[in-house]
Order: C-alpha cells, then sequence, then structure tokens
C-alpha cells in the first residue's frame, strides 16, 4: 500500500533541516511551522438551474513576517485544508528566496471547476471574495491566479471585493487582464521563468538549450507557456500533456498551435487535438520519456516513488508547486537528476504580480520590456543565491533554497522582534 503524504508536513521536514544546517535554534523558526491563520468559508453558489450549492473555501495566511500575505486561489476537486496550507507555506518561502516582500498565503476552493458554467465560476468568484472580505486587502493578502482560475476570475474577484469596499480597489489581487489594472507580462511571467530557469541550470551544467530534447507535464497557464518559450529558447519540445494524456513527437511538436487550440476555450483537453505528426502518449509515459529536461507542470505529486525510477532525465526543473515528494526526491538524487525546486523555479508568476501591485498601488504603468527585464534581473539574482548556498553547504538545489528563504524569514522576525 503506497504510503499517505501530507504535503504540509514534507515541507516542514525540509523547512526543519535547512534551519538546522543554518545553525538556527528551534526559536528562531518555530513560527515558521504554524500558518498564522487558516480561514475555512462556506461559499454558497446559486446554479444555472436555479438551485443552491455550498462549497468548501479556504485561505490560509502562513508568514506575514516580510509583508502582506500573497498567493494564488485554487478551483479543484481535491483541495483541502492539507493542500492549501502546504501551498500557503511554499508561497512565504517562494517570496523570501526570491526577495520580494511578501510573506506567504493560499486560498482555493473545492470544486469541479471544469463542469461549472461561465455564470456559475463568475458566481462562486463573487461569493468566494465576499467571504474573504474581511480578511484580504491591498496590503494585507494579495491573491492571484492558480489551477483552474485566470485573468477573468481575478478580475471578478477584484470586482467584488471593491464593491463591498466602495471603490475600484486593483491592488487587491494580481493576475488581472491589463485593462482592468494587470500588469504586461503577468500572464506569461511564470512560464518565462521557467525558461530563464532552465537557461540558467543549463549553463551551470554544460548542457546546450538549443535541440534539449524536453518533456512538459501539464500544458494550462505555466506548462503551455513554458513549453513556447522553451522552444524559443531552441528547446525541442518532445512530449506535452494535460489531465486528458499526452503528445509526443521525436522531431518536436508544434508547440504554439497546440497552445492557441487550448486556449480558444476553457475546459479543451489535448484529447480534443487534431493535429499531425505526433503518437499520443499517457501521463506515465510522458514522465518515463527519455529527454534532457523534463518540467513538471501540472499538480502536486507527481514524481513520487512509483514514478522516479522510470524518470529518464538528466534536469527536472519544478515548474508545478509540490510536483516531487520526498522519495521521488530521495530517488532522483540517487539517480544524479538535478532537481530546480519549485519554490524557485516558479517564482517568475509571484515577481510580476510583486510589479503588478506596486503599479496598482502608484497608478503606474510600467512596459513590458522593462517588466521582463526587471523579471530576469531578480530570477537570475536567485538562482545564483541559491547555487551558491547549495554549492558552499554541499547540499541539493532544493536544500539550498529551504536556506535561503529559512534564512531570510527568521532574520525578519528576529529584527522585528518577534522571536
Ligand atoms: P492550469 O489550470 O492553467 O493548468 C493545469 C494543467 O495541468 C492543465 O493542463 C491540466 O489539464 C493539467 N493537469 C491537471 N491534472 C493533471 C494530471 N493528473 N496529470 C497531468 N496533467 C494534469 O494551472 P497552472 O496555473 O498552469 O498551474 C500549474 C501548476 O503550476 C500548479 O502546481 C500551480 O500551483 C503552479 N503555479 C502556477 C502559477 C501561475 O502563475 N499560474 C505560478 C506558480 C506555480
Amino acid at each position: 500500500m503506497s504510503k499517505k503524504y501530507n504535503p504540509y508536513d514534507e515541507i516542514l521536514t525540509t523547512l526543519e533541516q535547512a534551519a538546522k544546517k543554518l545553525g538556527l535554534k528551534e526559536d528562531d523558526y518555530i513560527q515558521l511551522k504554524y500558518p498564522e491563520r487558516e480561514l475555512q468559508v462556506s461559499v454558497p453558489v446559486r446554479m444555472d438551474d436555479g438551485s443552491i450549492k455550498v462549497f468548501e473555501g479556504y485561505r490560509v495566511q502562513h508568514s506575514g513576517a516580510r509583508g502582506p500575505y500573497k498567493g494564488g486561489i485554487r478551483y479543484h476537486q481535491n483541495v483541502d485544508m492539507d493542500e492549501i496550507k502546504a501551498l500557503a507555506v511554499m508561497m512565504s518561502l517562494k517570496c523570501a528566496v526570491v526577495d520580494i516582500p511578501y510573506g506567504g498565503g493560499k486560498g482555493g476552493v473545492t470544486v469541479d471547476a471544469t463542469k461549472l458554467s461561465n455564470a456559475e465560476l463568475e458566481r462562486l468568484t463573487r461569493s468566494f471574495a465576499t467571504r474573504l472580505f474581511p480578511i484580504i486587502g491591498p496590503h494585507t493578502d494579495i491573491p492571484a491566479p492558480d489551477v483552474n482560475t485566470n485573468g477573468e476570475v481575478m478580475a471578478w474577484f477584484m470586482d467584488a471585493y471593491s464593491t463591498l469596499s466602495g471603490y475600484l480597489t486593483p491592488g487587491v489581487v494580481t493576475g488581472k487582464p491589463a485593462q482592468v489594472g494587470g500588469s504586461l507580462g503577468r500572464r506569461d511571467a511564470t512560464g518565462r521563468g521557467i525558461m530563464l530557469m532552465t537557461r540558467e541550470i543549463a549553463k551551470q551544467v554544460g548542457l546546450e538549450l538549443k535541440g534539449a530534447r524536453v518533456a512538459v507535464q501539464g500544458a494550462g497557464n505555466v506548462g503551455g507557456t513554458a513549453a513556447k518559450f522553451l522552444k524559443q529558447a531552441g528547446c525541442k519540445v518532445v512530449a506535452l500533456s494535460d489531465v486528458s494524456g499526452g503528445l509526443y513527437s521525436d522531431t518536436g511538436l508544434d508547440i504554439e498551435d497546440i497552445v492557441t487550440f487550448l486556449r480558444a476555450r476553457r475546459g479543451r483537453t489535448l484529447a480534443e487535438y487534431e493535429g499531425t505528426n505526433f503518437e499520443r502518449i499517457t501521463n506515465e509515459e510522458l514522465l518515463s520519456t527519455e529527454v534532457d529536461i523534463l518540467i513538471p507542470a501540472a499538480l502536486e505529486n507527481a514524481i513520487t516513488a512509483e514514478t522516479a525510477p522510470g524518470i529518464r532525465t538528466k534536469i527536472v526543473v519544478e515548474a508545478a508547486n509540490g510536483p516531487t515528494n520526498s522519495d521521488g526526491d530521495r530517488i532522483l538524487e540517487e539517480k544524479g537528476v538535478i532537481v530546480v525546486p519549485d519554490i524557485l523555479a516558479n517564482a517568475g508568476g509571484v515577481i510580476v504580480s510583486y510589479f503588478e501591485w506596486i503599479q496598482n498601488l502608484q497608478y503606474l504603468k510600467w512596459d513590458e520590456e522593462e517588466i521582463n527585464k526587471k523579471l530576469e534581473n531578480l530570477m537570475v539574482k536567485a538562482f545564483n543565491d541559491v547555487w551558491n548556498t547549495a554549492e558552499k553547504a554541499g547540499t541539493s538545489l532544493r536544500m539550498g533554497a529551504y536556506m535561503v528563504a529559512v534564512d531570510r524569514i527568521a532574520t525578519a522576525s528576529k529584527l522585528r522582534g518577534m522571536a
């Protein structure tokens, strides 16, 4: 029987190891083991048939030591408090690793969003925003998109919050469409960051990006965009999958065409894609495809004791949050696979969210070139911080990233006199 993983406990184990390697006393980091606030709400929604359904919603504010809580909102049938807590602590670590002035939070609703009409999705979002109203705000807690939420959902969320506030408050969420206070470059930011981190790790290990074989699991906002940028950087994206299964082409997939197809309508999957020059594969086959770079960009626990033994890659760049559990991680390490950890690799989204928020608070508008350059600067600096810390401590990049993050959060707490 396979072991039951509690994602929150898994992160705390790594966090404690990092704290010990840093030589911290338990008093210096004990607060990080407990979210500062956990809220569970009921989310009533009038369905199109006139009936009322009540969904469960969550918002966890993990650490506010370095700034307002920041983190996405997920709509998925598997969302529960443990998952949201894990994603919230990950956000505290992520914001610290890339050194932006935020703490960490996360929210979600337990719902299969693919089964809702657009109107139901809007009413769900407004209901959830109303329930969260007392604890969120541009200076307290700033949500953003995550799995099954996007710019449109953020616009509804902001509108509901603004209606309750009595004035337009764009800074309450990030990831909005550009026409309502969103930042240029935000939609592509996480995928662009994945490309940048892939480029940096390839440079460090002497892998030529041009012609490198890449497999991407997950074809959503992050996976689809990362695949697009990696192809532009010269990689050959040979495999791409989503919840319906995957596509494989030895000569490289037509990523632009596939992504354009998927984005044309919400809920579209790869199973409906009818191009030529590829064969259909399962998600398991995608993970064991022989490649240079594997990008898990779907959900948690893709790389586990069951799947890791079959993985044939030199590098894993974690685009999803928590795609590798502790067993998977250990097996990859034994196989000599280099892992660029999630809290560094997928931080592009929260970095440009930070830029969006600055623009909102100051009523400014930056151009896209400036945003992309600022994103690259922050990400490359974070990569070097993590690489150097890991080298010095003789650890994995995951441990290096946790060490950088825990050190920054613990220092902030100490200076504030909280610890
Ligand atoms: P999304 O909803 O746009 O896409 C998710 C993708 O994963 C879809 O293609 C879906 O079909 C696929 N998927 C779902 N279940 C699957 C399964 N069992 N097997 C294979 N594929 C499956 O979500 P997203 O925003 O792209 O987020 C993906 C991951 O990246 C999540 O872990 C999220 O937390 C993380 N992330 C997102 C952002 C962001 O800016 N959106 C930022 C940082 C991290």
